[in-house]
């Protein structure tokens, strides 16, 4: 049953009501204007997504999966190709692959950061392989050194999808900054989000840039002057006026939700719960602050029926997507992200959120433990391998 919302998994407005003045003004300039698609809101809008990611250039397109399909195009990846990537993302990142045309290649996730494990990447590499795509799954980057490492030895691309991770950092450098090529979603709920789609390519490879130009406007280097076949991927006016109003903020949005990540571990820490585990070295943008249970199932009705909003991000791997079967790939090939399929469990989190409903949230779920003793006092969150080793009912195939 549907209660009321009392804490919503997100709230787009609180948002909107602070900033208002500004981004109506925007939105007026840009309709007074009469310039609706690639214009100067879009060329400022560039400049500074790329200094904000500290690359030397950005192309802003129409969603983040137009980005990843683009990225790849340039990269010059297509039919019979392989791209290694990961199970536990959403399925944009897949489809964007088989996009290009390229066979997507999954490899599992570690079990304590939830991206890609760099250890099974070599075993996965053919003489197919062209492309590693990287996923910073909930705001956290994945181990890009040994990534870049494996790459670099093997002569393939590095396409970061950054579309949940503006902003985050890995040892001191960007998300979008330390691949060939970094893709970023604007989609209204991300991190930086458009009132609409929206999305973009950073990189610091000129020719990169440029392709992404020519396909996402058609291929023209000039009016009616098409040198490659192209698409329309254009963004608009509109959301990247808003975009840069956002911008001004984004800095301010991401501490909050750090800080708001911050308590919500204090407050876990004694909680059959594992919390998100970022390595030191990193700067996690929660996009999603997600813990894990067995007891995921039971503790998400209970936060749902006590009006709060809750998620799981996400609850079936993409090669166990019916839409994806023709991968071939089954039950029990990737044993982390089935596991973390079967125990996410997304918490709200958005920077209007206040630290009292981030305790509420807490402890609604300290009811859901004590329903279940069984759970409570197995010190999952502070041993997270513990979790991992818990007899749990792995969803039948
Ligand atoms: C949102 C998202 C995408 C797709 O972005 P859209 O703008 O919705 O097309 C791709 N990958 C990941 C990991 C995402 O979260």
């Amino acid at each position: 049953m549907e209660g009321i919302n009392l804490i919503p998994f997100l709230d787009l407005k609180a948002q909107y009501v602070q900033i208002r003045p500004e981004i109506d003004a925007a939105v007026a300039r840009v309709i007074g204007s009469g310039h609706f698609v690639l214009g100067p809101e879009v060329t400022a809008f560039e400049e500074r997504f790329a200094d904000y990611c500290r690359t030397a250039h950005c192309r802003a397109v129409n969603s983040g999966t137009s980005a990843l399909h683009l990225a790849l195009l340039a990269a010059g990846i297509g039919p019979g190709d392989e791209v290694i990537t990961v199970s536990m993302t959403f399925v944009a990142t897949t489809a964007a692959i088989l996009y290009s045309g390229a066979r997507p290649v999954f490899v599992d996730v570690d079990p304590v950061t939830w991206t890609m494990d760099p250890g099974l990447i070599e075993a996965a590499i053919t003489p197919r392989t062209k492309a590693i795509l990287p996923v910073h799954l909930h705001g956290l980057m994945a181990d890009m050194d040994p990534i870049t490492e494996i790459a670099r030895r093997h002569g393939l691309v590095v396409i970061e999808d950054a579309a949940q991770a503006h902003g985050a950092e890995y040892r001191g450098r960007r998300a979008g900054s330390v691949g060939d090529l970094g893709c970023f979603s604007f989609y209204p709920g991300k991190n930086l989000g458009a009132f609409g789609e929206g999305g973009a390519v950073v990189t610091d490879r000129p020719e990169f840039a440029r392709r992404v130009s020519l396909l996402r406007d058609w291929g023209q280097e000039s009016k009616y002057d098409h040198i490659i076949a192209g698409y329309n991927c254009r963004m608009d006016e509109i959301q990247s006026a808003i975009l840069n109003v956002k911008l001004d903020y984004i800095e301010r949005w991401t501490e909050a939700r750090r800080s708001l990540a911050e308590r919500y571990d204090a407050l876990l820490s004694d909680l059959p719960f594992a919390r998100p585990q970022p390595p030191r070295h990193a700067r996690h943008v929660y996009h999603v602050y997600a813990v894990r249970s067995q007891g995921r199932d039971d503790a998400l009705t209970l936060l749902r029926d006590a009006g709060i909003g809750a998620g799981i991000h996400y609850p079936v791997p993409v090669h166990l997507q019916k839409a994806y079967a023709e991968l071939g790939y089954r039950a029990g090939d990737f044993p982390v992200t089935e596991m973390l399929a079967d125990e996410f469990l997304s918490l709200p989190i958005y920077p209007e959120l206040l630290p009292e409903q981030a305790a509420e949230v807490v402890t609604t779920l300290r009811s859901a433990a004590a329903l279940r003793p069984s759970v409570a006092g197995s010190g999952g969150a502070e041993h997270p391998q513990s979790v991992m080793t818990w007899s749990h009912n792995r969803r039948a195939s």
